[in-house]
């Protein structure tokens, strides 16, 4: 074969295979996934610990970088399987409904509906309680996402603004420079005031395209105390379940 379709071949290649450390007396599996790079990385996949090494590193050379972030590793781990099974969405499941903990149930009826920290929904054929909450997320939040635009559009005194609806899970909202502004469904799980703050955050951003003082200032007159819910938020988004 030629020399150049080796080099090609080479560059993407991959080998997988699997392996198990022993980390402040836990048992910890990882995927090796061996490629054309040049250092070895770690990072949690949606199956786990992966690791990403070169051809030529050795098994001790990986796993001593595994034992040398071990506290990242359990660390990152502990957080992966939390939201793991807070994602499995049973009857009785415990949810974040607007700030509120709430237990999930399957309705009697074809309709959807929260009352008394209890969220039935509706399972269409073959639905599972996942897919069905994210459903009822999507048919709440543009109705409260309009009514809260509408709001603080008027007290900022600007045209209401288009609204499109994401599925992001940290990017809270975004503001384009068209003026169109796009919210998470997400943002459902959380209290009102932290939607309130998203959505005063994202119309300031029609007044200064920019995170200058200049916008934080437009912030703070459209939602004093806009800190501490920034904060809030970023708390809360750690524990969010890794819905799709
Ligand atoms: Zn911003």
């Amino acid at each position: 074969m030629p020399k150049r379709t080796d080099a090609f071949l080479n560059l993407h290649r991959r080998e997988e295979s699997c392996g198990q450390v022993h980390i402040q007396g836990q048992n910890v599996d990882y995927r090796l996934t061996r490629s054309a790079r040049r250092s070895i990385s770690l990072r949690i996949a949606d199956h786990g610990l992966s690791v990403g090494a070169p051809f030529n590193a050795s098994v001790e050379q990986v796993e001593a970088m595994l034992h040398q972030n071990g506290e990242w590793v359990l660390q990152k781990l502990a957080l992966w399987q939390d939201q793991k099974r807070a994602a499995m969405l049973v009857e009785g499941s415990e949810i974040s409904w607007l700030g509120e903990p709430c237990r999930l149930r399957r309705a009697s009826g074809r309709r959807s509906r929260f009352h008394d920290g209890v969220l039935e929904l509706y399972l269409a054929d073959g639905q599972d309680f996942a897919e069905a909450f994210v459903r009822f997320c999507k048919s709440r939040a543009r109705p409260l996402f309009l009514e809260r635009l509408a709001y603080y559009a008027a007290r900022l005194g600007v045209a209401m603004p288009p609204l499109m609806l994401s599925s992001a899970r940290s990017r809270w909202g975004s503001c384009s420079a068209k003026g169109e502004i796009r919210l998470s469904w997400r943002l459902m799980h959380f209290p009102p005031a932290l939607i309130d703050y998203v959505v005063a955050h994202e119309l300031a951003h029609l007044e200064e395209m920019n995170h200058s003082s200049r916008f934080w200032a437009v912030v703070e007159r459209l939602y004093p105390g806009w800190l501490a819910a920034r904060n809030e938020l970023r708390r809360l988004a750690a524990t969010l379940p890794r819905l799709d």
